[in-house]
Order: structure tokens, then C-alpha cells, then sequence
């Protein structure tokens, strides 16, 4: 029998967590406050922000909303993240992604405090991670630690493949493998023969962004699989890069789509949010 990983509850228990830790923390005198920017209106964003700052409220930090038109200049965009990173009131800046197409993205994460990176883009955040260092973490690869930990799946000593090494995803879910001790392969789309490499992992992680991609000839009998992408299937429903009904009776455990890994990168991001005062509480 194949477990299913459900990413809705464990996320559910991480915010909970962190809700009693945010009210202990406020008790010690502690603050958050996390400024979400928004540049234009794109619909998927806005239900992504919105999300976001159900999130804050719902573990009980502030969030503050910088909406901001489609048209805006780039270096308005950088002056109002040095103002962000110079206001001691607010601890995380978010600036949502992807921004319009005369925005350079880049410049925008390296314009961020690596203090207050709590989306774990920046450069110095990447860094930190891949040397072992106190930093934040990537969202969505660290919510899929959490699933695997808290689904009772050791990945120390595995054979661990990532489909996939995008800078959001892929990289850092390699790292992060790594330094939980797994032996880690990362396959993308130059890798000669990827059921070869595939069918090797005891856990496999696909980020890839092809809808339904891995079928049950790339898995190895009783792996545990990890789907991170997300689509429309042509009947309007969601589904991710792995074709669950195919692959599933082959696995000991598996992420639906939804309700797997999705929940899980604001949960973490919140999180973050939360890292932000744990360190107040060290300094102080
Ligand atoms: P991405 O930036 O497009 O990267 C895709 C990666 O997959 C690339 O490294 C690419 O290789 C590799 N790839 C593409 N086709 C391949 C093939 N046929 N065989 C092997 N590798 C192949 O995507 P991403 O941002 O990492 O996102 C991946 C998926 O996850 C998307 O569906 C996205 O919507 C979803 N996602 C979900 C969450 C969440 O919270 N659930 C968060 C982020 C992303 P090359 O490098 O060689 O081009």
C-alpha cells in the first residue's frame, strides 16, 4: 500500500506551530513584519499575495501590502526595496514573481536585504545553503523536507534524484537533500537516459514543468515520489509533472497534486517570517 503525503495537513501542522511560537515569541517582546510587494495585476499573483497574507494573519504577524502599477520603473522598484530594507520596522520583504518583463528580476532579489530575504533568492542565501550556514531556505524545497520528515521518510543514506535544477527548485532541493545526507543526483533536460537515472532513486523529486512527464516506466518498485509541478490537465483540473494514476501503485509513498507539495512553500515561507524573530530573541 502506498502512503499518501498529505501536504494540506502537514502544512496545517506547521502553521499551528508556528502559531503558538509566534505568541510566546510576541509575549518575550518580540516582532514581525513582513512587506509583500505586488507590481501590476496579474490574477495568479494576486491570489498568490493574498494567500500570503492570510498566512501572516492567520500565525499572527503583520503584513504590509505594496501594490504597485505594471508600468512602474525599474529603479522606483529598487528604491522602495532600500527603503524596505532600511525600515528596522519590517523583518521580511517578499517581492512577488515573476515581475513585468522591463523589470530585471535579478537585480530586484540582489536589492534585497540577504537579512530579510525571506524567500531564500538572494545570492548570500544560496550561498549560506550550500555551505551548511544559518540562512533562509528556499520556500518550496524545505516544505518538501518537512513533508518527507514528517511523513516518517529517512533520507539519510538514499539514492535521492531531482528532475529538474531551475534556481527555485531543483538547486536548492539538491542541497538541501544533501545536507539531510542523501546521496544526490540532479538530472535535467541534457541528462542521457533519465529512466536509467530515474529508476536509481530511492526518493525522487520531479520539478520539470511537463505536465504528467513521468510515467511508471522511470520509477523504481516501492520509491517514494515527490511532485512539485503544477498544471491544468486539459479538463480544466490540476495535476502535476507525474502521472499519479500510473505511478502510484509502483510507490511507498506519494505526493498528490494538489494538496501536496503546494501547501507546503507558504508554510514555510512563513516560517522564514518566523526565523526573523527567533533571531531578535538570540541577539537580545
Ligand atoms: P523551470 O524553471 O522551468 O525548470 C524546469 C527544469 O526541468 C529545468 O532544469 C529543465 O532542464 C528540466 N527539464 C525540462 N524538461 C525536461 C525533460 N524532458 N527531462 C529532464 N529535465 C527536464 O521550472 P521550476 O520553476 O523548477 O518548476 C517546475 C514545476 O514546479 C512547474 O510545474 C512549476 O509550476 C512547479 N512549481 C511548483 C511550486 C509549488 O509550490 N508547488 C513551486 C515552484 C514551482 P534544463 O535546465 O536543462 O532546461
Amino acid at each position: 500500500m502506498s502512503q499518501l503525503i498529505n501536504g494540506k495537513q502537514i502544512s496545517q501542522q506547521i502553521r499551528d506551530e508556528l502559531k503558538e511560537e509566534v505568541r510566546r515569541l510576541k509575549e518575550e517582546g518580540k516582532n514581525a513584519c513582513l512587506a509583500v510587494v505586488q507590481v501590476g495585476n496579474d490574477p495568479a499573483s494576486t491570489v498568490y499575495v493574498n494567500n500570503k497574507k492570510k498566512a501572516c494573519a492567520y500565525i499572527g504577524i503583520e503584513s504590509r501590502s505594496y501594490e504597485l502599477p505594471e508600468d512602474i520603473k525599474e529603479d522606483e522598484l529598487v528604491a522602495l526595496v532600500e527603503d524596505l530594507n532600511a525600515d528596522a520596522a519590517v523583518n521580511g520583504i517578499l517581492v512577488q514573481l515573476p515581475l513585468p518583463a522591463h523589470i530585471n528580476e535579478d537585480r530586484i532579489i540582489r536589492t534585497i536585504s540577504p537579512d530579510k530575504d525571506v524567500d531564500g533568492f538572494h545570492p548570500v542565501s544560496v550561498g549560506r545553503l550550500w555551505i551548511g550556514e544559518k540562512g533562509f531556505l528556499s520556500c518550496t524545497p524545505a516544505g518538501i523536507i518537512q513533508l518527507l520528515k514528517r511523513s516518517g521518510i529517512e533520507i539519510e543514506g538514499k539514492e535521492c534524484v531531482v528532475v529538474g535544477r531551475s534556481n527555485i527548485v531543483g538547486k536548492p532541493m539538491a542541497a538541501l537533500l544533501l545536507r539531510e545526507n542523501g546521496t544526490v543526483t540532479v538530472a535535467h533536460s541534457r541528462t542521457a537516459d533519465l529512466k536509467a537515472v530515474t529508476k536509481r532513486a530511492d526518493i525522487l523529486i520531479v520539478a520539470i514543468g511537463k505536465k504528467r512527464f513521468i510515467t511508471s516506466e522511470y520509477i523504481k518498485e516501492g520509491a517514494v515520489v515527490i511532485d512539485v509541478g503544477m498544471h491544468r490537465d486539459e479538463n480544466n483540473h490540476l495535476c502535476g509533472d507525474v502521472d499519479f494514476d500510473d505511478v502510484k501503485p509502483h510507490t511507498s509513498a506519494i505526493t498528490p497534486v494538489p494538496g501536496g507539495v503546494g501547501p507546503m512553500t507558504i508554510a514555510m515561507l512563513m516560517d522564514n517570517c518566523v526565523e526573523t524573530m527567533r533571531t531578535q530573541e538570540e541577539r537580545s
